[in-house]
């Protein structure tokens, strides 16, 4: 049987809360605050490093090399732990079209000094986790221990960690009395998710439904990582893993559907979840989310609790700024003293 916290980093958070969603239905959809897991790290990314440190620790691991995007909230995540922990960290980002250090990009280059951080050309990108590879041969040689953590933090390091997801849900609905059929999650690389719908066949192996939106990657994808980790988690497990009894339902985004692309309903989104539920919700991932599960309940209104979980964080709006500054509206009496000081009349 797994025994997760043996193996979890301690001192970090692994308990979120959650409370009813304003703006969406009639007070039965509620939303899980994963964002509250960290202030710096961007809200479910933290449940990963809860057992990737621990394994870097126990490897005697001094050198980790992190793979993603520019903009990545892994990249951020990990590389503060990373260096909050006295453990060297390197970067491989794939070149951003716009090197303007602004949001994630700015948080890494404040992190790493410019040396650690290596650029990969978009259309070497394919290559690039060979590329660490060998990178991290050519360190080891020298005589230091080295970890590569995939993009997204895709390793089996991080499956105790994602585990923890299902029992801090069970708690919620054990301390609400509360029982959610319907559970709807968001998925990049689809780690946490996989965690989610693994860890709730591990402790409760009862029908559910759970709804993942696609934010990236598409359900081939997810279902052939899922198989991968399902293999790890029967492993961990010691014997195959009950049956799944939860069948996971795929949406596409209701609006902006390619990754990373946001628009002006996603921005309107993020504007209105700000205004009525009081949450600052990032556009990439959160209010594309958000945005899906409202069109999916006004098609479906649902007649029993619904829970959202909400894996994002308030840092993932700082690359987007500029672009939600238009939506704000002006106050009505007083709109001078509101705006840009260019803008006021003298
Ligand atoms: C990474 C991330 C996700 C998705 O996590 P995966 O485990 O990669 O599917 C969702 N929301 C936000 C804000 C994220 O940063």
């Amino acid at each position: 049987m797994i025994q997760p916290r043996d193996s979890l980093a301690t001192g970090l958070n692994l308990h979120s809360r959650i409370h009813p969603l304003r703006g969406f239905g009639d007070g039965t959809i509620y939303i899980k605050r994963e964002d509250e897991l960290s202030a710096g790290v961007t809200g479910t990314k933290l449940r990963k490093y809860l057992s990737i440190l621990p394994a870097i620790e126990a490897r005697g691991i001094d050198r980790v090399v992190m793979i993603g995007s520019a903009r990545s909230n892994n990249l951020v995540g990990l590389g503060q732990l990373l260096v909050e922990r006295g453990i060297a960290v390197e970067a491989f980002i794939k070149r951003p079209g716009d090197p303007t250090p602004t949001g994630n990009l700015l948080f890494l280059r404040m992190l790493l000094p410019p040396e650690a951080i290596h650029l990969v050309a978009p259309e070497e990108w394919g290559a690039v986790n060979a590329r660490a590879a060998a990178h991290a041969r050519r360190l080891e040689s020298r005589g230091g221990r080295v970890l590569v953590v995939p993009e997204g933090g895709d390793c089996r390091e991080a499956l105790p960690g994602i585990l923890t997801l299902a029992g801090d849900l069970l708690r919620n609905e054990h301390e609400s009395g509360i029982r959610f059929d319907d559970i709807w999650i968001d998925s990049g690389t689809g780690i946490s998710a996989i965690g989610l719908l693994l860890g709730l066949r591990l402790h409760q192996p009862h029908p559910r439904r759970l709804h993942i939106t696609l934010i990236a990657g598409d359900r081939e994808a997810f279902m052939e990582r899922y198989r991968r980790f399902e293999h790890w988690c029967a492993t961990l497990h010691g014997g195959p893993l009950p049956d799944p009894g939860l069948e996971p339902h795929f949406h596409r985004p209701a609006s902006a559907a390619s990754f990373g692309s946001v628009n002006a309903c996603v921005l309107e989104e993020t504007h209105r979840i700000a205004r009525e539920a009081g949450i600052l919700v990032d556009p990439v991932y959160s209010a594309k989310h958000l945005y899906t599960v409202r069109q999916q309940l006004r098609a479906h209104p649902p007649n029993r609790p619904q829970l959202v979980i909400y894996g994002g964080g308030p840092l993932g709006l700082c690359g987007f700024q500029s672009r939600l500054a238009p939506g704000l509206g002006s106050a009505p009496g007083n709109p001078e003293t509101l705006k840009p000081s260019s803008e006021r009349k003298p």
